[in-house]
């Protein structure tokens, strides 16, 4: 079982610090470990005696000769000081190695900093009583220098870390455009509904299955935005999603095809069935009592139109769509609130 370190450290005196990172940092080098974040705090709780597993372990690696490559590496810091990373693995690799990265840095230069105000207060004890000066502003200008390149490091490594972010930012973006989920409402998204369109025709194709689409258009929801503002508009398209999603079945997909126009695709249902849902769902929808959630007040409910279509064996996926669509027209045109189905016929207001 993993023995993770933990609480260990954080008063660790200065120069007892000191001389267990130097004994970690020689042991690293004498057995060809890398000098990475995370191999540095095995070696150095490790050097530090922090764990009688770990150090055990690492004797017998040592013993028999093993090599520190990066699967060994791996193990032992997963086992004896995180064992919380082998868990993390859908945590983008690359940020982990920015901050990780970034912190290295902020450890350097704060130990650096420490250890330059040790030597800046030991020129200043020099100072008294000396009678030669220039050893004293040769020691200061060596400081100096050595604080310029250490801040000209800093900045390299800052305006990497940026880039880096940047980049992190640009996969975060792609990663969003290609996950399935609608952020607002929670639905499938347009990409996610192709998919599951695709799949659906092939089996209702080669199982000689019946399948279905509604289309959903809230109705006057410009108006409705205009008068109510577009955050509470925002939460009547969650709340509708929510209604088409809970009068689905499981195998059915609800998405949102684009602003507030949901579909849902129903395998297996024929036109009726599909015509079924869609009611079910514009009364309840129609129904509902809404209230402003930051003040309770209520506020006029809103109806939604639809059209259903069947799908015809061998048509394609923008065929099916564009006769739904159609179906849904004829519902806004014969005064919204109702159903239509792909025959034109109306069922219901
Ligand atoms: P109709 O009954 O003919 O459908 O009228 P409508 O006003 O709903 O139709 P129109 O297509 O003119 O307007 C759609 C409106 O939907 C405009 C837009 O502001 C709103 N909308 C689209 N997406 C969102 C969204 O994500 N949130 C909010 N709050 N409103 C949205
Ligand atoms: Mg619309
Ligand atoms: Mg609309």
């Amino acid at each position: 079982m993993a023995q993770g370190i933990s609480g260990s450290g954080n008063e660790i005196d200065f120069d007892f610090a000191t001389s267990i990172a130097d004994r970690a940092n020689r042991m690293m080098a004498q057995h060809g470990v890398p000098p990475t974040p995370d191999n540095f705090s095995v070696w150095f709780y490790y050097a530090m005696g922090g764990s009688l597993t770990l150090k055990k372990t690492i004797d017998i690696l040592i013993a028999n000769k093993r090599k520190f490559d990066s699967a060994v590496n791996r193990e032992l810091y997963v086992t004896y000081v995180n064992p919380h990373a082998s868990t993390s693995g859908d945590f983008p690799e690359q940020l982990r190695s920015v901050i990780a990265s970034a912190q290295e840095y902020l450890t350097t230069a704060i130990i650096d900093n420490r250890t330059q105000m040790q030597n800046l207060g030991e020129v200043k004890s020099e100072c008294l009583g000396a009678v030669d000066p220039r050893p004293i502003i040769e020691r200061l200008v060596e400081e100096l220098s050595h604080a310029t390149s250490r801040s000209s490091a800093l900045e390299a490594n800052f305006l990497q870390t940026t880039k880096d972010l940047d980049q992190i930012k640009d996969s975060l973006k792609e990663a969003e455009q290609h996950s399935n989920t609608d952020a607002l409402t929670g639905l499938a998204n347009r990409r996610a509904l192709e998919a599951f369109l695709r799949a659906a025709q092939i089996t209702a194709m080669e199982a000689g299955t019946p399948l279905s689409i509604l289309m959903l258009d809230v109705d006057h929801f410009k108006q409705f935005n205009d008068g109510y503002g577009h955050q509470v508009g925002d939460q009547v398209l969650r709340l509708v999603a929510k209604v088409l999603q809970e009068n689905v079945r499981d195998c059915d997909l609800a998405a949102r095809f684009g602003g507030e126009e949901l579909m849902a695709i129903l395998p297996g249902a024929a036109i009726d069935a599909g015509i079924e849902v869609a009611e079910r769902v514009r009364r309840r929808i129609a129904d509902a009592r809404l209230t402003r959630r930051t003040t309770g007040e209520e506020i006029s409910s809103v109806t939604v139109s639809m059209g259903v279509a069947q799908f015809r064996m061998g048509e394609t996926a923008d065929g099916l769509i564009a006769r739904c669509d159609k179906a849904l027209y004829q519902a806004k045109r014969k005064g919204r609130n109702r159903t239509v189905r792909e025959t034109e016929e109306e069922i219901a207001a």
